[in-house]
């Protein structure tokens, strides 16, 4: 089943922002269960990817897997759940930034060596994939699914039957790779975790009350098993852990220069995980101040478009001395829906996830606080539906730059003909196109200042159109490359 194929219309129609790639969890816990412990931890990391979901474990010589497409409440259950028997798991929360999504794309990824199984969860993009593919299959290795994590175990494979070991395979396989990685791996006597070199995508460890490790994106995964934040993965990082806890570590490359992704502080990823020790919504916050002064607005109330513009527009109204009230009220449960548009759900399009509160609105000048634009299309909506209900004015404020620029490193923003600021030349022209009556971004210097950080560590290629990490030239619009040229 592949939901994107049998209802494209109705993902398009509601959905009008950047999908973020994948959430990735991994435990080594003897005495523990450690499914049920990853089941919980990727309901944490939901917000990464809603399309499939699965969970691994091993125990000292067997691989017990269990994987589909759905959300994680829908493919797993008490039934299956039980099956996965062991004390190592590897867990996987998709949305396809390379590949389409069906149930042979969902991870993690088995692959075997001799009697030994690996299954690898993997977060982010490979801007090589396509070459290292072709060199596999020209060595005789085949695929099962699309993904460039499949590339990666299969590379590890690779390295194995040339008679490496383990921690050779796993360098040697690496450092081929270019992009965006921050991968989780299990074995029956290890749990591994490295993270690119530039640091892209988050991964962070973090330890149980009874001394385990866990793995994780982010540490909201952590809190939830009531396991304590120890560090992130160091970009370049390989780390083992075996069953007695202990961990080693060793960097794969000779030299570092972080680009972590600063989309995941605006929007990604959820507001109480952590970045550099700081909470993600301390930083969102901020966002909402520095705009505030940028970009200040008369008006009677500052309202958000939740939930990820909350944060930015709560700093906006403590910044402007202006009432913050929450004027829009999301449906929470409407998710990811296998309905069919029909003319009626189309007509009631946005007020599916939104309901205005006209008694905040009526004859106000409103201010909404969003974290960002996209195709413009969710603005518009946002817009309409808040004159629709009686604003005298609505002035949009958004906490990011204009998204100008795609993305190739783990984030479904792969078009620049998709992206309304790279269409349009002027703010004034996306203000008319979303009918609004002021529209103003942060500036790019607002947004790093508000991280009290040094602009090097960032990628902000988005907004910036400077890429930290090479970008082959054939790959823009390539989502799908593996299935048109297998088509072809
Ligand atoms: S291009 Fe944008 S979304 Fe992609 S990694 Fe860089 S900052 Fe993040």
């Amino acid at each position: 089943m592949d939901f994107k194929q049998l209802y494209p219309h109705f993902i398009e129609e509601f959905d009008d922002k950047p999908k973020e790639a994948c959430g990735v969890f991994g435990m080594i816990a003897p005495g523990e269960e450690v499914a049920r412990l990853a089941f919980f931890g990727l309901y944490a990391l939901q917000h990464r990817g809603q399309e499939s979901c699965g969970i691994a474990t091993f125990d000292n010589s067997n691989v017990f897997i269990h994987k589909d497409v759905g959300m994680v409440s829908q493919v797993f259950d008490e039934k299956n759940l039980s099956k996965l028997k062991g004390d190592i798991v590897v867990g996987h929360t998709r949305y396809s930034t390379t590949g389409s999504n069906n149930v042979c794309n969902a991870q993690p990824v088995l692959v075997s060596h001799k009697d030994k199984k690996i299954a690898l969860a993997h977060n982010g993009n490979l801007v090589n994939a396509n070459l290292l593919r072709e060199s596999l299959i020209k060595n005789g290795y085949s695929f099962e699914s699309t993904t460039d994590s499949e590339v990666m175990a299969k590379l590890i494979v690779q390295e194995l039957d040339k008679g490496n070991d383990l921690t050779t395979a796993i360098k040697t396989t690496f450092s081929q790779c270019k992009g965006a990685y921050s991968i989780v791996i299990g074995t029956n006597d290890y749990l591994i975790a490295i993270r690119d070199p530039d640091g892209v995508r988050p991964l962070c460890i973090g330890n149980t009350s009874s001394g385990k490790y866990v793995i994780a994106s982010e540490s909201c995964a952590l809190d939830i098993i009531g396991a304590a934040f120890v560090r992130d993965v160091a970009p370049g990082e390989i780390i083992f852990i075996n069953r007695q806890q202990k961990l080693n570590s060793n960097l794969f490359v000779s030299s570092i220069k972080p680009h972590h992704c600063i989309f995941e502080l605006i929007y990604f990823s959820r507001p109480d995980s952590t970045f550099k020790g700081l909470s993600i919504y301390h930083f969102r916050k901020e966002l909402g101040r520095q705009l505030a002064r940028e970009a200040p607005v008369k008006a009677d109330y500052v309202i958000s478009v939740p939930d990820s513009g909350t944060p930015a527009a709560i700093g906006f109204a403590e910044e402007s001395k202006l009432p913050f009230g929450e004027a829009l009220i999301k449906n929470r449960y409407i998710g990811r829906t296998f309905i069919q548009p029909s003319q009626m759900l189309r007509e009631l399009g946005i007020r599916l996830k939104l309901n205005p509160i006209r008694d905040i609105i009526a004859g106000k000048k409103i201010v909404v606080v969003d974290d960002s634009i996209v195709r413009g299309n969710t603005s518009r909506k946002i817009v309409r539906l808040l004159k629709d209900s009686g604003a005298k004015e609505v002035h949009m404020r958004i906490s990011s730059p204009p998204v100008q620029w795609p993305c190739f490193y783990g984030i479904d923003i792969d078009s620049r003909e998709q992206l309304i600021a790279a269409k349009s030349n002027s703010i004034d022209e996306i203000t008319k196109f979303i009918e609004a009556d002021s529209l103003k971004y942060i500036s790019h210097e607002g947004m790093i200042k508000s991280t009290s950080l040094q602009r090097e560590i960032f990628c902000t290629a988005c907004f910036s159109g400077e890429y930290p990490i090479e970008i082959p030239p054939e790959l823009e619009g390539a989502k799908l490359r593996y299935e048109q040229a297998a088509s072809n």
